[in-house]
């Protein structure tokens, strides 16, 4: 079809694409036929998910194809995560604008060794030619009736988040300029590359999202900002929340190269976190400290469940805030 790479060229994609990320018994059929075959366990359910990155849109013309590779499966590894399920399969999807092989390769050496890490196997996918773009789909398995939701919320429940907030969109608006190039560091050189990390190399939630079975209430992963994300799970709950700002995880990082203020309006309203906020009863949250060293990730209470609609924002003063009024809305700018 004239809109593929061309045949010389797809042949070297299928050589980099063909054994990605784990090999599992359980893919019958994988890269090379019409469709991939794969045997889902007894007694689970699929979660299957998609998400696109397009160049100039969601990532930097320049940025390393390897970080791509990673990133691209770790945003829906983060929503594999959010609904507690275990990843499996993917497919993906892949436009490009030449046959590049070293691009190619570093890409799928990314996705690759992601992959391998959580043990998902890459079954197949789509090569074509055009603007930049990667789709990933993943299907993941969870245990019949108990993936997490993002309804299930109680008013009393705790919101916790995990990780730091607002990483991302500080390297976002302060490490990087408009066209992706790296600004001069100081001192904060160190600071500046974890911040950088943070936003290239997300690290998708998934022990977390497991062990929340049964335990959180109601669960969705932060990719467009806390309050944003926060509030379509209190849509799906019918209900409101309290959060107390100053209780934000913030990075030291965040902290040392944007300052407070901008620190915590990037935890508030910046995308790209890749975290988890999730729901728990009041006397579940003794068990937030044993959770946390299980999956090797901070827990932080950020307010509570209110039985009223709406988001309510308080400061350290205990203050009543309105985001729009302190400028989250304009965040990221
Ligand atoms: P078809 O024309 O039947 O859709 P293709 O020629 O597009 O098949 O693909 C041939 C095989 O290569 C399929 O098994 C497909 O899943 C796999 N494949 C194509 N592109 C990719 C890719 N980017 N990543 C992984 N597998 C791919
Ligand atoms: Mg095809």
């Amino acid at each position: 079809v004239a809109t593929e790479v061309g045949v010389g060229e797809f042949d070297l994609i299928r050589r980099h694409l063909q054994r990605v990320g784990a090999a599992r018994a359980d893919v019958v059929l994988g890269v090379g036929d019409d469709a991939a075959l794969v045997r889902p366990r007894q007694g689970m359910e699929l979660a299957l998910c998609v998400d696109t990155l397009v160049e100039g849109v969601h990532f930097h013309p320049g940025v390393a194809a390897a970080d791509l590779g990673h990133k691209a499966l770790a945003v829906n590894l983060s929503d594999l995560a959010a609904m507690g399920a275990e990843p499996a399969w993917a497919t993906l999807a892949l436009t490009l604008p030449d046959a590049d092989e070293v691009w190619v390769a570093e890409f799928a050496a990314g996705f690759s060794a992601l992959a391998g890490s959580v043990g998902l196997a890459l079954v197949g996918g789509d090569t074509c030619r055009g603007a930049r773009a990667v789709s990933v789909q993943v299907a993941g398995q969870v245990p019949c009736g108990q993936a997490l939701r993002r309804r299930g919320a109680q008013p009393g429940d705790r919101v916790v988040v995990s990780g730091t907030l607002g990483d991302a969109a500080i390297a976002l608006s302060h490490c990087l300029d408009p066209q992706g190039r790296m600004l001069p560091a100081g001192e904060d050189a160190a600071a500046r590359q974890w911040l950088l990390n943070r936003l290239h190399r997300p690290s998708p939630r998934l022990a977390l999202g497991e062990a929340l079975r049964g335990v959180a209430s109601a669960c969705i992963d932060i990719s467009d900002g806390l309050l944003g994300d926060l509030g379509h799970l209190l849509t799906e709950s019918e209900l409101g929340a309290s959060i107390e700002l100053s209780w934000l995880p913030l990075s030291a990082q965040a902290l040392a190269v944007a300052g407070e203020s901008a620190a915590r309006a990037a935890a508030c309203a910046g995308g790209d976190d890749y975290e988890l906020c999730f729901t728990i009863s009041e006397a579940c949250t003794m068990k937030l400290t044993t959770l946390s060293a299980r999956c090797g990730v901070a827990l932080t209470v950020i307010g509570r469940i209110e039985s009223e609609g709406g988001l309510s924002l308080r400061d350290a003063d205990g203050r009543r805030v309105t985001p729009l009024a302190t400028g989250y809305q304009h965040f990221a700018r």
